[in-house]
C-alpha cells in the first residue's frame, strides 16, 4: 500500500495528498482514500480504482483543510470491498481519526479477539481498522495522540508505517523493524511567519511530484507528530532493530525513489552488475521485462559489455499483473501487457533479465513469445534469489506452495518456463548491493529466516 500525509498552514492540503497518491499508485490499485481537516471539521472521500478513478476536481473540492491523509490500497489482509479502503476512520473523545497503514501486523488475531472481548463492533475485515480502535481507546482514556498512539503500537507486532490525520496534528509512526519504508518532506511556506509545511509518504516519489524536498525517514520504531509548533520526534521501541523489506529495493518501490541516499535506479543497475559478474553467458542481446527488469538490464549490458534492446513493448495501461485477484485473470493480463519485437528478437540469442521470479506464469508466457518472435537461445537471469518463502509483513508473494521456486530446483523451473539457462543473483550479491549493513534488511522471503516471529495459526495459512 502507498500511504500520504500533508500538514499545511494552507488549504488545498487534499489536492496535495491526490498528487502524492498518484505518485504511489504502483504501491496499490485497488481502492484509494483521502481526509481531510479543516478547523476541527472532518471531511472523506475513498472508492475502489486508481487515483484518478476515484477522485475528480469536484470531490476534491469539498476536501477542504490543510491536514489530510491518504491510501491506495493493495489489499494483503481482508478482502477487496469499499468498506475496507482505506484511510479508516474512527471516532474518539477528541475527534475523528483518520488512519493509513502500510504492511502487515501478525498479531492480528490476537488483537481482534481483545477488542472483540471489550464489546468493539468492527466495521472492516482489515488489521488496520484495529490499530485505529487501539488508539482511540487510549485517547478515550485522556492521553495525547502520540501517547495515545504509542500504547497502541506497543500491543502491535509485525509491519507498519502509519500515516495519522487528527484536526490538531498530523502523524507519522514506523515499527520497531522499520520494515516498510516512510519518509518526511518540507514544502515551502507562503505564509508570513514562514512556517513549515510538511508531507509524509511511503516514498520520496511522493515528494517529488509535490516539489516538496526531503528531509528524512522516519526511522524504525519513531514516531514524529506535526502540528502548529513544527515536528517533534518519539523514539517509542524499546529497541528498533533495522530489517528493511529487501523486496521494496529490489521490485515494489518506482526506480525513481531513494533508500539510503540514492534512486533504487542505481541500486538495481548494480544487481545487474552483479549478475552480470556472477553468470557470464554468450550471447547477442540483453532485453528487460518491462518496466520492473529494465535497470538491471541495463546494468548487466555495462558489465558484459552485451548490447541492450528492447524486445518486448508494455502498454502501461493494464495493472500490474500481480496484484489481480485471479490466476485466470493474471493468465489474460499479462497477455495484453507485453508484445515482442520480431524484428529486434529474430534470430538472436537473448539474455532476459527480470528482478524475481514469483510464480512463473509470467515468466513461461513472455519465454514463449520471445521464441515465437524468432529467438534462437533465451538466458534468463534474475537479479534477486529465487522467491521460496511467503511474505507476511504485507507483500503479497501468495502461499508458499503457489511459489515456484518452493518446491523446484533452479534446473526444473529452467525447464518449466523452457529456457535455455536460467540463473538467479546470490543472496549475498543482493545485499552486498545495497552498499549497507547486511543485517539491516529483512530477506525473509528468500531464506525463510522471519525477523518478526509468526504465529502458528498465521504461519498454517501460508507454509507448506
Ligand atoms: P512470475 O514469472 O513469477 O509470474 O512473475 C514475475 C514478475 O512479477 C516479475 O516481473 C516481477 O516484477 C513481478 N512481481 C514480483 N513480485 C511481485 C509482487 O509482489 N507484486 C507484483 N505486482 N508483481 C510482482
Ligand atoms: Fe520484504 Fe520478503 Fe521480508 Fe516480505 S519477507 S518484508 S517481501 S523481504
Ligand atoms: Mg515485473
Amino acid at each position: 500500500c502507498g500511504v500520504f500525509g500533508i500538514f499545511g498552514t494552507e488549504v488545498e492540503a487534499a489536492k496535495l495528498t491526490y498528487f502524492g497518491l498518484f505518485a504511489l499508485q504502483h504501491r496499490g490499485q485497488e481502492s484509494a482514500g483521502i481526509a481531510s481537516f479543516q478547523e476541527g471539521t472532518f471531511f472523506g472521500h475513498k472508492g475502489m480504482g486508481l487515483v484518478s478513478q476515484v477522485f475528480d476536481e469536484d470531490i476534491l473540492q469539498h476536501l477542504p483543510g490543510s491536514i489530510a491523509v491518504g491510501h491506495t490500497r493493495y489489499s494483503t489482509t481482508g478482502t477487496s470491498r469499499v468498506s475496507n479502503a482505506q484511510p479508516v476512520i474512527v471516532e474518539t473523545a477528541r475527534g475523528k481519526l483518520a488512519l493509513a497503514h502500510n504492511g502487515n501486523l501478525v498479531n492480528t488475531l490476537q488483537l481482534r479477539d481483545h477488542l472483540v472481548q471489550e464489546g468493539l463492533n468492527l466495521e472492516t475485515t482489515t488489521d488496520s481498522e484495529l490499530i485505529a480502535h487501539r488508539i482511540a481507546q487510549e485517547v478515550n482514556q485522556d492521553k495525547s495522540w502520540p501517547e495515545a498512539a504509542i500504547a497502541a503500537c506497543q500491543d502491535c507486532q509485525g509491519a507498519f508505517s502509519l500515516v495519522l490525520g487528527t484536526a490538531q496534528g498530523l502523524m507519522g509512526i514506523r515499527d520497531p523493524h522499520g520494515i516498510r519504508p516512510l519518509v518526511i518532506g518540507t514544502l515551502p511556506s507562503k505564509g508570513q511567519q514562514g512556517e513549515q509545511q510538511y508531507a509524509l509518504s511511503s516514498e520520496t516519489c511522493g515528494l517529488d511530484i509535490i516539489g516538496a524536498t526531503y528531509l528524512r525517514d522516519v526511522l524504525p520504531g519513531e514516531l514524529v507528530w506535526i502540528d502548529q509548533q513544527g515536528i517533534q520526534s518519539q523514539l517509542w521501541a524499546a529497541a528498533a532493530n533495522p530489517k528493511l523489506c529487501i523486496f521494496e529495493m529490489i521490485y515494489f518501490a518506482r526506480p525513481d525513489s531513494h533508500m539510503h541516499e540514492e534512486s533504487l535506479y542505481s541500486y538495481r543497475l548494480r544487481l545487474g552488475k552483479y549478475l552480470a559478474q556472477e553468470s557470464q553467458v554468450e550471447a547477442d542481446l540483453v532485453i528487460a521485462v518491462p518496466d520492473s527488469g529494465v535497470p538491471a538490464a541495463i546494468g548487466f549490458s555495462q558489465a558484459s559489455g552485451i548490447p541492450y534492446a528492447e524486445g518486448l513493448i508494455k502498454n502501461r495501461y493494464v495493472g500490474r499483473t500481480f496484484i489481480q485477484p485471479t490466476q485466470t485473470m493474471r493468465e489474460q493480463g499479462i497477455r495484453m501487457k507485453l508484445n515482442p519485437l520480431p524484428d529486434v528478437l529474430s534470430g538472436k540469442r537473448v539474455i532476459l533479465i527480470d528482478d524475481s521470479i514469483v510464480r512463473g506464469t509470467t515468466s513461461r508466457k513472455i519465454v514463449k513469445a520471445l521464441r515465437e518472435a524468432g529467438a534462437t537461445e533465451v538466458h534468463m537471469r534474475i537479479s534477486s534469489p529465487p522467491v521460496n518463502h511467503p511474505c507476511f509483513y504485507g507483500i503479497d508473494t501468495d502461499s508458499q506452495d503457489h511459489l515456484i521456486a518452493a518446491t523446484k530446483s533452479v534446473e526444473e523451473i529452467a525447464r518449466q518456463i523452457d529456457v535455455d539457462t536460467l540463473y538467479y543473483l546470490s543472496w549475498e550479491g543482493m545485499l552486498a548491493a545495497t552498499g549497507e549493513n547486511p543485517d539491516h534488511f529483512c530477506s525473509a522471503c528468500f531464506t525463510g529466516d522471519y525477523p518478526i516471529a509468526i504465529p502458528e495459526p498465521l504461519k498454517r495459512s501460508k507454509l507448506m
